[in-house]
Parts: C-alpha cells; structure tokens; sequence
C-alpha cells in the first residue's frame, strides 16, 4: 500500500468512528505524524491531501519544513525545551503537550515578542507519570485561569499520551477520564477547552468514542519506524 492508499483508509476508519458514536465527521482533525520519515513521504500525503503534519523534534523538522510547501501546516507534539521555543515558534503553528505554567509563560513571552499567537494543547498527565511531561491534575487546575490570561497564546484544550496498554478498554479508560477532567475544568473555570489531542495508531478509532478532535497517526500512515523516538 501507498501512504496515499492508507491515508484514504485512515479517514475512512475516521468516518466510521464518528458516524458510530454519531458525532459530525469533521469534528476530528488527522494530524499525520511524520517523524523520522523524509521530505518524500511527506510530498506524497500532501499530494493526497493531507494538511497537517506532527513532528517532535525541531532539529529533525527544520530542514525538512524548509524544503517543503508553506502551505503545510506543522503541528509541534514533542517535549518543547525552553531554549527551542523561539525556533520552534517560528516553523510551527500548533504546540501540542505544554506541560507547565512556567513554560506556557514562556511561550506567551516569546509569541508577544514574536508578534504571533500560537494555537496551544495543554498536555495532562492523566496517569500520574511524571516522566512523560504534562501538567499533574491539581497543578493545571490552579494554573488554568493564568495561562487562560496570556494574551499570546491561543489555548484550544488539553493534550495526552496515556500509558501504553495493548488493551483498549484500558486505554479508553484514560480518554475518558481526560474528557471528563476537561469538563469538569471547563465547568470549575468558564475556560473553554473544546480541543481534545488524542489518540495514535493503535487507538485512534477508541480515542474518537471519547472525543478526541485531533488524532496523532504515524505509522499506520508512513509505516514502522526505524528507530523509537
Ligand atoms: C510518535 C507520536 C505519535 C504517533 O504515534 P504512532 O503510534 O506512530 O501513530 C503520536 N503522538 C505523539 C506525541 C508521538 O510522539
């Protein structure tokens, strides 16, 4: 199969998620990963149509967001240090998994400086994983209102990685558990947090049941990774 041939039945199981659990089928946005791969594989998903592209690495992404159309719409979903917001800020319009109050602040100070307003997922950690970055629980409900006030930062929801479980009743459980903490944000705060970043490969269709509006696919558009990232 070609990554055109996937893509198309990516977005048909997108359909079909969001007609069995009767939501518009536009509420869900593809966001093609495309880590690891080359410029190429990138040219051939836009040729078929894909607009938006996940990278999380700007030492990797630079080069190739160089080479490819401006029209491309790069979405950032790797651990953003704070020594690479500037760059990133400037090759990327959409910053998945912002993990604490002191790096949002950060963003907004750059983005002001910058004259630009980038649209923002508030990363949760749901599990209780501090590895793997993302604001603990209380730690965003107190800071929500500040980073709500930053006048440079677009804030569209929350974003999660769950922890890896072959079993998607297990994974569905941390879906739902991060759509319920944003509801519950939601009616604690008055924010509006209508985006949910949600679901990769293995579980996209599960994620959309829960309510995801942005699904994070890679492999099963560009294949297996060579190396983990
Ligand atoms: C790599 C990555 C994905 C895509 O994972 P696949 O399993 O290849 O679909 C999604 N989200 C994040 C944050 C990633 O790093």
């Amino acid at each position: 199969m070609t990554i055109a041939d996937r893509l198309s039945v990516i977005r048909e199981k997108i359909t079909a998620a969001c007609k069995k659990c009767g939501r518009p089928e536009d509420a869900v946005k593809l966001l093609a990963v495309s880590k690891t791969f080359p410029a190429r594989s990138i040219m051939e998903a836009w040729e078929a149509g894909q607009v938006d592209f996940g990278e999380s690495r700007q030492q990797e992404a630079g080069p190739k967001i160089a080479d490819l159309p401006k029209e491309i719409r790069w979405h950032f979903i790797g651990r953003l240090q704070r020594n690479k917001v500037r760059k990133v800020l400037g090759d990327f319009s959409v910053i998945h998994g912002v993990g604490s109050l002191r790096l949002a602040a950060h963003i907004d100070h750059v983005a002001q400086d910058m004259d630009i307003k980038p649209d923002i997922y508030l990363q949760v950690d749901i599990a209780n994983e501090a590895s793997k970055g993302g604001f603990p629980l209380l730690d965003l409900e107190s800071d929500l209102s500040q980073i709500a006030e930053m006048k440079n930062l677009s804030v569209q929801g929350l974003m999660v990685i769950p922890p890896y479980s072959d079993d998607l009743d297990v994974t569905r459980k941390w879906f739902k558990k991060t759509r319920d903490f944003r509801d519950y944000l939601e009616n604690h705060t008055g924010i509006k947090l209508p985006g949910l970043s949600m679901g990769m490969s293995g579980d996209f269709e599960t994620a959309i049941e829960e309510g995801s509006t942005v699904v994070r696919v890679g492999s099963a558009i560009f294949g297996e990774r060579d190396y983990p990232v």
